[in-house]
């Protein structure tokens, strides 16, 4: 699972990178708005929220 809610109870998901765990700077509320704009920064992976997703770095 690498989209995960910010903070306990939150709406907005955070997306971390399954190979190195570093996190994507901004957070959203949808899901696939939020990858959008990760993959326009180089992100990758499957447009599933459960992943796997790579950051620009290990894409
Ligand atoms: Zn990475």
């Amino acid at each position: 699972m690498t989209a995960i809610p910010a903070a306990p109870g939150a709406s907005s998901l955070t997306l971390i990178c399954d190979h190195c765990g570093r996190a994507y700077p901004d957070t959203g509320t949808e899901w696939l708005v939020l990858w959008r704009a990760a993959t326009a920064a180089g992100w990758d992976g499957r447009d599933r929220a459960v992943g796997p997703h790579r950051c620009d770095a290990c894409g």
